[in-house]
């Protein structure tokens, strides 16, 4: 699970051991190629290094709209928690795929098809202007590992 990201780095806690750690974006690829090479076999996958208790996470980008529940009006309505952390989940992974693809960080295998893209995944529209803040060379995910080893 990713708890946090900045442009050029991730927060992962592992679902097996709960251990978190700090992935660097420079060392991740968007799109997974098969071990032979060739054509990619899947473009919208990011595979995290293997965490020291063997888990091995893959984030998936997504390109359908999470559903969000609207009222008649067509007005947005408040998700309950489970939900609401969902999508959260699921736009920092596309805010870090459509990163890796600004960074030019994809797979030999996949790197026409993600050139190729027009569009970006619609969930992430919402959180783009956060996302694309310029860098104050101070990182969040850096600053709360300080703070939790502080308390
Ligand atoms: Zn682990």
């Amino acid at each position: 699970m990713i708890l946090d990201a900045t442009q050029s780095e991730l927060l992962q806690r592992c679902d097996r051991c709960e251990e978190e750690r700090v992935l660097k974006l420079a060392d991740l690829v968007l799109g997974l190629d098969h071990p032979q090479g060739g054509q990619g076999l899947d473009p919208n996958i990011v595979r995290l290094p293997p965490c020291p208790c063997g888990s091995v996470e893959f984030l998936n980008r997504t390109w359908d709209r999470y559903p969000v529940p609207t009222d008649e009006a067509g007005n947005a309505l408040p998700l309950h928690a489970a939900a609401q952390a969902a999508l959260d989940h699921r736009r920092r992974v596309n805010a870090v795929a459509d990163r890796l693809r600004e960074l030019g960080r994809i797979s030999p295998g996949n790197a026409k098809r993600v050139a190729a893209e027009t569009v970006r995944p619609p969930d992430l529209a919402a959180l783009a202007e956060e996302f694309d803040q310029p860098s104050t060379g101070t990182s969040p995910v850096v600053n709360r590992n300080a703070k939790e080893k502080t308390q």
